[in-house]
């Protein structure tokens, strides 16, 4: 019946099925376990009529031209620049940490000096990983880097990840390195916007096509399933000799047949609020106090006329496979070894395409979700 079966109806599951249905005139079946299609981009009006991401922000930014042109096929959008601010010492200042936040956090003398050392050494505009600066041997460098690492990383990835910084992947603090500019917004993409009436309606669009049948509230286990000796795949007990574009768990599709690939997850909780506003901006993090790491308000980022506001708390957690949402893969050189044997077998599928944040185990951001999978369907599925 079908040439293609993508498990998964997120960014990158949606994004491969619209071009097979548009440009390859092909029938595709999409399935999908929740009830809904957009996987984590998935958003909603709520009661207060304020649209809100039922997974947690998801704030769109890139450089890629490609990418915001292909998406604007089906959206259009609003200028959006994030911004966050960290409660550091009861006082909320910008991130990331930047020059002015230096004069937010310190006295204007000390402040100064810092200045000039940080431009003595690095470019106006350069970003520098925090476990970059932390091998300064400038004393006031140093001083300057141990504040930072103390302050702004060490406490919330503790919450975050369950780790010290220096025990993960550096490329995961180097996202919100310390910035050598005044500029305060958390991006500095050429691209900042969010969809004029949200993500969800940007998956109604894509997937709205004859070709294009979608089944929810399914676990792909009912009808798939993999045979490891003879390499291949079987779709409701027949071999099935299509393509198939699998989004989930890599190690859930392998049955963890080398163990449980580590993510984490998180418990999210909404408030509704009797207020016009809660915060200045769209998402204030909090390293060192409570439990949760950020605060986010929706009406920040799509402004609605409310006399209510409605307010996000993200409580950082370990990952049980059937409790909980895997929504980060634990990037640490074990986990990537792990990770690679799993792609190794993969690999031994002929008609097996791996592509997303779970699939191929990697800290996609949307724009890089887009952008794999236009490139996947161009390499690998047409
Ligand atoms: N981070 C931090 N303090 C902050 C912001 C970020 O320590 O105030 C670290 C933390 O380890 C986090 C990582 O930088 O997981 C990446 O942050 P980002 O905001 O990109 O995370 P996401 O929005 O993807 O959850």
């Amino acid at each position: 019946m079908f040439d293609y079966v993508i498990i998964g109806a997120g960014l990158s599951g949606s994004v491969i099925a619209e071009r097979i249905a548009n440009v390859l005139n092909q029938k595709v079946l999409i399935i999908e376990k929740r009830n809904h299609i957009g996987g984590n981009c998935y958003d909603y009006k709520d009661e207060n009529n304020i649209i809100i991401h039922k997974y947690g922000p998801h704030l769109f930014h890139t450089d890629y031209k490609e990418v915001v042109d292909y998406l604007s096929n089906f959206t259009d959008w609003e200028i959006y620049h994030h911004r966050v601010l960290a409660f550091i010492d009861g006082k909320k200042v910008p991130i990331p940490f930047n020059l002015n936040t230096l004069y937010e956090v310190f006295p204007k003398t000390l402040a100064e000096k810092l200045e000039r050392k940080l431009l003595g050494k690095y470019q106006y505009n350069s970003k520098v990983p925090i476990l970059d600066l932390l091998k300064e041997e400038d004393q006031d460098l140093k001083f300057l880097a141990n504040y930072i690492y103390e302050k702004v990383f060490k406490n919330y990835t503790a919450k975050q990840w369950g780790l010290k910084p220096e025990e993960i992947d550096p490329q995961v603090t180097a996202r919100v390195p310390i910035y050598i500019s005044r500029d305060n917004r958390y991006f500095t993409d050429k691209y900042q916007a969010v969809p004029k009436e949200g993500y969800t309606k940007i998956f109604e669009r894509m997937l709205n096509h004859p070709n294009i049948k979608i089944m929810l509230n399914m676990d792909f286990k009912e009808v798939l399933s993999i045979d490891l000796e003879s390499k291949k795949i079987y779709f409701m007990g027949q071999e099935f000799k299509g393509k198939l574009i699998f989004t989930g768990p890599i190690d859930e599709l392998f049955e963890y047949k080398f163990g449980d690939l580590p993510y984490r997850s998180l418990d999210l909780k909404f408030e509704r609020l009797n207020m016009e506003y809660f915060q200045e901006v769209a998402t204030v993090n909090y390293p060192n106090d409570y439990d949760f790491t950020r605060i986010t308000e929706f009406k920040h980022i799509h402004p609605t006329k409310s006399e209510k506001t409605t307010i996000l708390k993200e409580y950082p957690k370990a990952y049980q496979p059937d409790r909980d949402i895997p929504y980060y893969p634990v990037f640490t050189r074990e986990s990537q070894e792990l990770y690679n044997r799993y792609k190794e077998d993969a690999e031994k599928f002929e008609n097996l395409i791996l592509v997303g944040r779970l699939a191929e185990y990697k800290y996609y951001d949307m724009d890089d979700i887009v952008e794999r999978a236009l490139e996947a369907f161009e390499k690998e599925v047409k």
